[in-house]
């Protein structure tokens, strides 16, 4: 499966905020952006007065990062957004919400979402009593999230379920850390998502 394999700090510095893609590190004062609070490069330092149209490419491209998908993908999503009933730019977040990595790493089982991308592609993650390896797999009401026995009595998922004790679970979602165990209790709303984003931005980017 492709994907960046670039340093993710800089992706950070490029967009001038925490997007959370390192786990523990991201915590720490050895973050890039605590250090570097601007876009790498030689011109990093200057000012820059983005356009309209800088303003869109910006926060279609911070999201994407935030979710770590290609372009391509990210596109789908946004096609696939515009033909559901609602409003398409909280149908867009919702469907890249309802990812079974992003909701392996909001229940807990994970410190980003990239390590959750592996665990999932590693096969530790069960839907239902199923094995799913398919990160971009769209969990649904009543789906159960859970961690495999085997996998969860491992040294890293007790450093994981350690440092996530005491984070908050989403609305939408319902999770046991113990049993490494979650139920997705309703869709995810616009109210769910936990970073500031601006989505008309991204919906006036792909309008054009
Ligand atoms: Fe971003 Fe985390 Fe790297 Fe900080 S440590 S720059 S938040 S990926």
């Amino acid at each position: 499966m492709a994907r960046y394999r670039g340093s993710v700090c800089r992706l950070c510095r490029r967009e001038g905020e925490k997007l959370y893609l390192k786990g523990e590190r991201c915590y720490t004062d050895k973050c890039a952006i605590e250090r570097r609070a601007y876009p790498p490069g030689e011109h990093g330092q200057g000012r820059i007065k983005l356009s309209e149209y800088g303003l869109q490419l910006r926060e279609k491209q911070k999201v994407r990062r935030i979710y770590g998908i290609l372009e391509k993908q990210y596109g789908n999503y946004f096609a696939k957004a515009e033909n559901m009933p609602g409003v398409t730019g909280e149908n867009f977040l919702q469907l890249l919400e309802r990812r079974l990595d992003n909701t392996v790493y909001r229940m807990g089982f994970a410190t980003s979402r990239n390590e959750a991308r592996q665990f999932v592609l590693h096969g530790h993650i069960l839907v239902n009593g199923k094995k799913v390896n398919i990160p971009s797999y769209q969990v649904d009401v009543d789906d159960v999230i859970a961690v495999k026995d085997a996998s969860r009595k491992g040294k890293r998922f007790k450093d994981v379920f350690e440092f996530n004790s005491e984070i908050t679970t989403p609305d939408w979602l319902s999770v046991n850390l113990e049993k490494a165990e979650g139920k997705v209790v309703s869709l995810p709303t616009r109210e769910d998502i936990d970073y500031p984003v601006e989505e008309h931005l991204i919906v006036e980017f792909y309008s054009r």
